[in-house]
């Protein structure tokens, strides 16, 4: 079997369109893409898979492109790339039976938190007693009144370890399955600026084009930023904690503490960024819009995940704080035992494209795109 009878369609389209792209060239300059395509005369699946990881869904090459529909070579790669993209996540995933559930992402993900929450108030009630999910138990080692550290630690370190392996074994797959030879640190380096400031959003400069050909009117990276460091502080919040605990400082912190002002500025981040990107979205111009349900739930998610925090920093010392970190808790649970079946993983195999391009950048002496 040929390279091309083994493309899935969402592959053939882009190999597609791709082709055409690259003997236009117009778009050269407006993000990493296309200097990336410009180095292959032809294109296999793995081509296409890592150029569509590539591809920030910036929409700029949608409003420059005089092949745009109606013409009949009716190029959009925005949304092919999108398409491509949410297939990749879903052939490379671990367990393989799970791939079904980035289409199914948003019903699966309801039903997790749900049931999760439910779980947490269960235990709450089991390990107490019901009184005590309504009882002020506010002050030092409160929350641990209400579950053990140890069962805490345990619970959600083993969550997240088995969330970060199976994105890593899809990443593997994801990055054998292209080809991609090894890269080295300085290309990881270049990989780590080019996605913290998500260099390949600004569509060459003038900004991302969300809602349609006026750049200026959109603010998606803006919100990605407030959403992606917004994470990272509630995590280095996290992280500090288990120290303090360590070293017998045990939370609820009080609120000059380096844990709470992390956590209350990574909470603010999670409410805003999430809720920013989810209007954003709204705006999308339909042309371009990708929408499946997968990157919204993922975003509620997050949102919630964040106001639940916020809420229970606000009435951590009320009768309210049992119940509320429950619902934290089980919001924070399910949010981890779903990312390696959700928007999560985009992180991860933009990550690996950046990484791949810049090695390509180096070693076959490519002009980066300012
Ligand atoms: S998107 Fe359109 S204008 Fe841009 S390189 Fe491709 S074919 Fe040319
Ligand atoms: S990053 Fe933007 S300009 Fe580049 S391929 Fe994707 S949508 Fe087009």
């Amino acid at each position: 079997m040929s390279k091309l009878e083994a493309l899935t369609s969402a592959q053939a389209e882009v190999v597609r369109q791709m082709t055409v792209c690259n003997a236009c060239r117009y778009c050269e300059g407006l993000c990493a893409v296309f200097p990336a395509m410009e180095l292959r005369r032809a294109f296999d699946g793995g081509d296409a898979d890592y150029l569509a990881n590539l591809c920030h869904n910036c929409g700029a090459c949608y409003y420059d492109c005089q092949y745009a529909p109606p013409h009949e070579f009716a190029i959009n790669v925005p949304v092919a790339m999108a398409a491509l993209r949410d297939e990749t996540y879903a052939r490379n995933v671990w367990p393989a039976a799970f791939a079904g559930a980035f289409a199914r992402h948003g019903l699966w993900v309801t039903f997790a938190a749900a049931l999760s929450v439910a779980v947490f108030v269960a235990g709450f009630v089991a390990a107490n007693d019901p009184g005590a999910l309504f009882a002020p138990v506010g002050g030092e080692g409160g929350f641990y009144r209400m579950m053990p550290h140890w069962a805490m630690a345990g619970l959600f370190g083993a969550a997240f370890v088995y969330a970060i392996a199976a994105i890593g074994i899809g990443v593997r797959r994801f990055w054998r399955g292209t080809d991609a030879q090894a890269v080295g640190w300085a290309e990881i380096w270049q990989a780590c600026r080019d996605a913290a400031s998500l260099k390949y959003l600004d569509g060459g400069g003038m900004g991302c084009m969300n809602a349609g050909e006026r750049p200026e009117t959109d603010r998606r990276r803006l919100f990605h930023h407030a959403t992606f460091y917004g994470f990272a502080l509630c995590f280095a919040a996290t992280g500090l904690a288990t120290v303090f605990h360590e070293f017998g400082a045990q939370a609820p912190y009080p609120l000059w503490h380096p844990v709470v002002v992390l956590g209350a500025l990574g909470g603010v981040g999670l409410v805003v960024g999430p809720l920013g990107l989810l209007a954003e979205r709204a705006k999308r111009d339909a042309a371009i819009a990708t929408h499946t349900g997968m990157g919204a739930a993922f975003l509620w998610m997050l949102c919630l995940s964040g106001l639940s925090g916020m809420l229970l920093l606000a009435l951590r010392d009320t009768a309210a704080m049992g119940l509320l970190l429950a619902l934290h808790l089980g919001l924070v649970f399910a949010l981890f035992l779903s990312f390696p079946y959700g928007k999560f993983v985009h992180g991860f195999y933009r990550f690996a494209a950046l990484a791949r391009y810049a090695h390509e950048r180096r070693t076959r002496k490519v002009e980066a795109v300012d």
